[in-house]
């Protein structure tokens, strides 16, 4: 029997033997090769042939080369014992190894068959975890799902390409021939495997970024509303604060400027009406003069208590100047504002302001002008002002809304 043929006829020995395991349903394990070698006929019949003493030396050639080949595949240790045997043993020795060495090559085949099981459990492993991504990212963009999707479509085309390589190798009819394809395509399917890990972890990275970027960004804008939130409120608070006057609590000068600006521009533009009161207490310094400014200060803050409760909520009530306040009345004509001033004024004639055992009463001086075209803000102050100064010129205690 020449090198050629005995290598042949091996190798088909082991593809039949490996189809009638898988026939027989059974797992591939060194064990259940032995079990079917020792009872292999074609494998019986080639030992039988070794023992003709011519076909020793060619037995011998031929096992040398099928170590040579698979040197890295079996361990060194364990080919050099090979050889040993081979070149020195019996005949039954010989046997023997040859037996040892085809069940070791199929063992390494097995191992190789079973490496293909644990490819199929990685991909299996990455699927579950694409599975869970999908489910976590479930309200993430389409572009994520397609890559997905695409990326499972590639798993499913790997374990078929694996299945197939399964079968391609099984079909195959000499040992060198699977083991040559089956490192072939042990590489292209490592290869693919490599490639398709770099890809995912490369995804995953990208939507780890993404993730946390939308995190940074919620975070950001939850504190960027928070805290826009906090200096609104504190904004509304201190400009509640700097509108009011100190000692009165009325709206202050400065907020009449505003008002009276925002007024005027109302009524330019759209023709709202409105009236204003210009009142200064009267004989106002001698309170201070005969009973301190403590008094004085406590008259100020009562009147302000008297034009507050006179006045209609829409109406704006602000300290102009020392004893001096100006109602904007919205909305109102002359007519209807000099009620009020009167209101207000009866208000106060009624008032005995008691201080401790002090009784003092008092009069203001109320002039009185509603918005007229082509007035600006000092224009109608002005009016109102003159009016005020008429009502004091004319005795005091009085409400002048006509020059
Ligand atoms: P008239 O009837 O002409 O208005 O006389 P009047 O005394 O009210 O007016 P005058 O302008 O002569 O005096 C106003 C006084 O108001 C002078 C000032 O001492 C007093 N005054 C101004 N602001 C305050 C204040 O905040 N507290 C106190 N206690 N007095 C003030
Ligand atoms: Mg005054
Ligand atoms: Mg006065």
């Amino acid at each position: 029997m020449d090198r050629e043929n005995f290598l042949v006829e091996l190798g088909e020995i082991v593809i039949e033997i490996l189809r009638q395991i898988r026939q027989s349903g059974k797992t591939l394990s060194k064990e259940i090769f032995k079990e079917f070698l020792n009872k292999n006929k074609r494998f019986d019949d080639l030992l039988k042939n070794l023992e003709c003493s011519s076909c020793i030396d060619e037995f011998v050639g031929n096992m040398n080369q099928i170590l040579t080949r698979l040197n890295g595949i079996i361990p060194n240790n364990l080919i050099l014992y090979y050889d040993e045997i081979l070149k020195t043993g019996s005949v039954l020795q010989k046997k023997q190894i040859i037996f040892e060495l085809v069940t070791t090559v199929v063992e390494r085949l097995e191992k190789s068959l079973g490496s293909f099981d644990r490819i199929k459990s990685v991909i299996s492993d990455i699927m579950t975890g694409i599975n869970k991504t999908v489910s976590l990212l479930s309200d993430s963009e389409d572009e994520n799902y397609k890559m997905l999707e695409s990326d499972i479509e590639s798993d499913k085309k790997l374990i078929d390409e694996i299945n197939s390589t399964t079968q391609l190798i099984l079909d195959e009819d000499s040992l060198e021939g699977v083991l040559t394809k089956l490192a072939d395509k042990l590489k292209l399917i490592s290869d693919s495997i490599k490639n398709k890990a770099e890809k995912k972890e490369k995804f995953l990275i990208d939507i780890k970024n993404k993730k946390s970027e939308i995190q940074n960004m919620s975070s950001s804008f939850a504190i960027n509303k928070d805290s826009l939130e906090k200096i609104k409120s504190e904004l509304e608070n201190y400009k509640a604060q700097v509108i009011r006057d100190f000692l009165t609590g009325l709206y202050n000068r400065q907020y009449f400027d505003e008002i009276i600006e925002r007024s005027i521009e109302e009524f330019d533009r759209y023709g709202k009406k409105f009236s204003l009161l210009f009142i200064d207490i009267d004989d106002f310094k001698a309170v201070n003069d005969n009973y301190g400014h403590v008094v004085g200060d406590f008259v100020l803050k009562y009147v302000s208590n008297i034009i507050k409760r006179s006045i209609r909520k829409v109406d704006l009530a602000f300290r102009y100047g020392g004893e001096e306040f100006v109602v904007v009345m919205p909305n109102t004509n002359l007519e209807s504002a000099a009620k009020v001033a009167d209101r207000i004024l009866n208000d106060l004639r009624k008032t005995v302001f008691k201080y401790k055992n002090i009784d003092i009463k008092l009069t203001a001086s109320i002039g009185l002008q509603e918005m007229k075209k082509g007035y600006n803000a000092s224009q109608i102050v002005e009016e109102a002002d003159k009016r005020m100064l008429k009502a004091k010129s004319s005795g005091k205690n009085r409400v002048v809304s006509e020059l």
